[in-house]
């Protein structure tokens, strides 16, 4: 028996990858929707076998608690509509996947994650990243030890963002610009990647004044790490780049690089090591696989099996204290501690 989920939000992550990666999953179908616009749902639900009584909107949201069928509420919703409609989905008494960033701050996600505990509800945070088999592979190669100690992060994940009406440019639905949508992954890739946390962050921030697109949010970040065996971490991420998404992991032993990263399709991992005086480069084969389904999939499991997710709500609030923290580096212009 398949675990149902309630999407929440049917924009272009719910229609392009979400939905179809019901396709690819072993333990989820989508039951039920969650959208503003009915005549939408209708159509999407048709598509995928969904009843139009599981057409919900965002006033009846709640009734979902009344819905057997369904056990997980997914909420794809710009980063600002993130902490209430946790917090109403925990209500209902169904677990809950949220979209990165969790939320667009350290407060709000500490709010969710108290709002899922009191109603004895899951909550994971999709770090899809996390469940993607290059990422995994390159984990693996850290935790056997391949890289030896790792001493060096380099990454960028960056792309243009045009329209500027949308709402990834408006503070108040998207908590900031590039750093908590994009920039996101590279600082959650350092700390999965090693395994550490960083202490200290350094950063600066570039909002041009004469760009319509960014008179609320940065164009621009990049922010340094610090975590305390000397792993460092080198970041850039923008709204105002071509797209580039690259990371090197730099050990004593070895390199790894994966580019491009972060994407949807088409990562790329190699890795490089002495093997005895000679210099060899490896590229290992790895099978692509859908990330949205194994990630889901990781959920009904937990569900499934009482286990708590890989990426809970407590992952998606340690990003955001960083982020608090690069952010008050760029403003301050000092080296800030980042609070536990
Ligand atoms: P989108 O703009 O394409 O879709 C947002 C949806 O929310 C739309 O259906 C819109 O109608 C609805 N909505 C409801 N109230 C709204 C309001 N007040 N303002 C604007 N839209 C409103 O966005 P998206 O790219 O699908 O992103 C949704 C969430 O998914 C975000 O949190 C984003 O960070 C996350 N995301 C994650 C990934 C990933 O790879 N995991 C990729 C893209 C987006």
């Amino acid at each position: 028996q398949r675990i149902g989920f309630a999407i929440v939000g049917l924009g272009r992550l719910s229609l392009n990858q979400i939905l179809p990666a019901f396709g690819h999953s072993q333990y989820c179908k989508p039951v039920a929707l969650v959208s503003g616009d009915r005549e939408k749902a209708l159509k999407v639900a048709g598509q995928y076998g969904i009843a139009p009584t599981a057409i919900y909107n965002y006033a009846n949201f709640d009734q979902l608690g009344k819905n057997p069928e369904v056990k997980v509420i997914y909420v794809v919703l710009p980063n600002g509509m993130h902490e209430e409609y946790v917090v109403r989905g925990a209500r209902t008494g169904k677990h809950i996947l949220c979209e990165k960033p969790m939320a667009t701050g350290s407060r709000e996600a500490e709010h969710m994650i108290s709002a899922c505990k009191e109603a004895k509800v899951k909550l994971m945070i999709a770090y899809r990243q996390q469940y993607e088999p290059h990422n995994l592979a390159l984990r693996q190669l850290v935790t056997e030890g391949k890289l030896g100690a790792l001493r060096g992060f380099v990454s960028s994940n960056s792309q243009q963002q045009g329209d500027p009406t949308q709402w990834r440019l408006k503070k108040s639905l998207s908590g900031g610009g590039c750093l908590p949508d994009v920039g996101l992954y590279c600082l959650n890739a350092s700390r999965f990647l090693s395994g550490e946390e960083p202490t200290e962050v350094m950063a600066t921030i570039f909002q041009p004044k004469d760009d319509p697109r960014f008179t609320e949010v940065e164009a621009s970040c990049s922010f340094s790490l610090k975590f305390p065996s000397g792993f460092a971490a080198t970041c850039t991420t923008s709204y105002d780049v071509h797209k580039s998404q690259f990371l090197r992991l730099e050990g004593t032993k070895a390199w790894a690089d994966m580019s491009p990263a972060y994407g949807y399709h088409g990562n790329r991992l190699k890795w490089s090591h002495l093997d005895g005086d000679r210099e060899t480069e490896i590229v290992p084969q790895i099978e692509e696989e859908d990330q949205f389904a194994l990630e889901m999939d990781h959920f009904a499991e937990c569900i499934l099996e009482g286990k708590t997710p890989h990426t809970p709500g407590e992952e998606g609030l340690k990003d955001h204290r960083i982020m608090e923290a690069i952010y008050d580096s760029a403003r301050t212009r000092r080296i800030v501690v980042v609070s536990t």
